[in-house]
């Protein structure tokens, strides 16, 4: 549960990364499996990566590298009309001649690409959003990855350069009525990536073979490209001066209609946005009557005579104010989150949880230095066309923190809670549901997974583990973990609330701080982050609840004869198909 979407797209990444070639032709395979299997493998990404450089630069797929496409009118209609022909050939295929696994793959990609249609035709981000207009992360990736010697990289980074001015050009000739929030986003991120285009870059040139006339053309392509990014910054500080002035901004607000389409889209539940928030309410308020009766039991022990507030979110909160005193020491931060690693696969193991690979042990590091300052800890997955396939456990040390952000970073990852995000993180969550999705290679569920079944998985699994006892079912344990829980509860009113609902920034910050125990700063990161982004926040406690739900129905019908460990095991084994998917097949194979 981490706070960046970037975590999310590691693990999309990963989810494959084994496969090489048609993943499913088993010599059995009947004729409409064989034939989508052809049609959708790697002929498929043949066709889609030239349209889409970026992201195949992302999941280390390099060989339209060079290519930088200009966002126009033009290129818009280009990819629609590739849309168009990948959708009529996928409706071609009847889901029911089709086994599991390609059936979830084909109902993985027509929503992907009707997605992808309905962004550029009905959503227009385009449009309004000008922080979608940045070309730095590509570069970086191409100059920070050793996928190819530095001089063959540096020439495709040239080639690349020739496009950014007509890129950027394009940018300002579309951008209309953008909202005020991702402009100014726009205006940050943008001044970012100029130092893709520094003085490292100049290192890199100068240490490479290149000849004197490819130095030359850098220089030139650098400036260019310099000045258009620095054209676009100011062309987008005088927009956003005009948008404040005569209050023709858009609202970074989706309203319903779009938030609904784009649930639909993003979380591929079924249900409504509108029926899961209902939902995330009923949980809040269950979750925080629980720990009101915690709280009272627990008081005595932690705040002796203190006097105990009337209000239960008071309570509640002073409570836990006093219980994160209790956490980890700030030195060898690393080395704490490691020995926890086997602690839980014992636990796992033990209690028959599910079964893990011995054959893949996790690799805990510390986080590469060019990579901190994006998140304290998480899974990095290499992408599916990485044949280096090693997943890491990056941590970040405190070494560099200051003392201040060290102690709130502490307290907030406290003795309880610490372990449970490494659940969530690690084991049996992202990094088991990661070696499952491996196991049924396929390149459309490792690029185009689904978001609220990895987060989902990862969220349940926490509550998995303090049901079978991890964390001695103790009280305090049980606190915790439910504050924990909040978090995910409470992002999902919290992103309806606002894009729906109007909420107001008053009131995110009161139900952020006083009513899930937030503290200040991680309520102002979580205003920011509900205004630039939609739907993503709702997508852990969706996952969550589907999968809680779903195995409590099949507890119920089956009564004595259900197994945690098998419904665990059978749930991972289709990828990360949405839940709704899984569960349509798991009640199939039940009949
Ligand atoms: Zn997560
Ligand atoms: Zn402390």
């Amino acid at each position: 549960m981490m706070r960046l979407p970037r975590h999310l797209a590691l693990l999309l990444l990963g989810a494959a990364a084994l496969v090489q070639g048609v993943a499913h032709a088993a010599p059995a395979a009947k004729a409409a499996d064989q034939a989508f299997a052809e049609e959708f493998g790697d002929r498929f990404f043949k066709a889609y990566w030239p349209l889409h450089p970026d992201q195949a630069i992302a999941v280390g797929y390099y060989q339209v590298a060079d290519k930088l496409i200009v966002p126009d009118a033009k290129s818009r209609a280009a990819e629609l009309h590739f849309l168009d022909g990948q959708l009529a050939r996928l409706r071609s295929y009847k889901p029911e001649t089709l086994d599991d696994a390609h059936r979830t793959d084909q109902a993985l990609l027509q929503n992907e690409l009707e997605s992808e249609r309905w962004h550029l035709d009905g959503l227009r981000d385009w449009q309004w959003d000008p922080s979608g207009y940045n070309v730095a992360d590509s570069f970086a990736l191409l100059l920070n990855t050793e996928y190819a010697p530095l001089d063959q990289r540096l020439r495709t980074v040239l080639k690349r350069l020739r496009g950014v001015p007509a890129y950027y050009a394009a940018a300002e000739h579309d951008i209309a009525k953008p909202t005020r929030e991702h402009t100014q986003l726009a205006i940050d991120q943008n001044q970012g990536a100029l130092d893709v285009f520094g003085p490292d870059l100049e290192k890199q040139i100068a240490g490479s073979g290149l000849s004197k006339a490819e130095r030359a053309q850098f220089v030139t392509r650098i400036a260019a490209a310099r000045t258009a990014m620095q054209h676009y910054i100011a062309w987008l500080k005088i927009l956003d001066g005009q948008l404040a002035q005569d209050g023709t901004a858009r609202s970074f607000r989706l309203g319903r209609e779009l938030y609904e389409r784009k649930f639909a889209y993003d979380i591929q539940s079924g249900g409504s946005a509108e029926a899961l928030y209902g939902r995330a309410k009923l949980e809040k308020e269950r979750l925080v009557s629980r720990m009101d009766g915690l709280a009272d039991q627990l008081w005595p022990k932690y705040m002796a005579d203190a006097p105990k507030p009337a209000d239960r979110f008071d309570k509640i909160g002073q409570l836990i104010g006093k219980m994160s005193e209790q956490h980890a020491p700030r030195e060898n931060f690393v080395g704490t989150v490691q020995q926890m690693i086997p602690v839980l696969e014992q636990w796992v193991t033990d209690h028959q949880l599910i079964d893990l690979d011995p054959s893949k042990p996790l690799q805990v590091r510390q986080t590469p230095s060019y990579e901190q300052g994006v998140a304290i800890a998480g899974i990095e997955a290499p992408g599916p066309y990485d044949p280096t396939a090693k997943t890491y456990f990056n941590v970040t040390p405190l070494d560099s923190y200051s003392a201040e952000r060290a102690e709130s970073f502490l307290r907030e990852y406290n003795r309880w809670i610490l372990p449970v995000f490494i659940i969530h993180e690690a084991i049996p969550g992202h990094y088991v549901q990661l070696i499952y999705a491996n196991r049924s290679p396929s390149r459309i569920k490792s690029i185009f997974g689904n978001g609220a079944m990895i987060e989902g998985w990862a969220v349940y699994s926490e509550r998995m583990m303090l049901e079978s006892g991890y964390g001695g079912n103790t009280p305090e344990a049980w606190l915790m973990y439910s504050k924990w829980n909040l978090r995910s509860v409470t992002n999902t009113i919290l992103d309806y609330s606002v894009h729906v609902q109007d909420m107001s920034r008053e009131g995110a910050i009161r139900l952020l701080t006083h009513e899930a125990f937030q503290s200040q700063e991680e309520a102002s990161a979580k205003w920011r982050r509900v205004q630039l982004s939609s739907v993503q926040l709702a997508s852990y406690f969706s996952g969550y609840s589907e999968i809680y739900d779903f195995r409590e129905k099949l507890k119920q019908e089956q009564g004595a004869n259900f197994d945690l460990k098998r419904f665990h095991e059978q749930f991972l084994s289709y990828g990360s198909s949405p839940v709704k998917l899984i569960k349509q097949l798991m009640q199939n194979q039940g009949k």
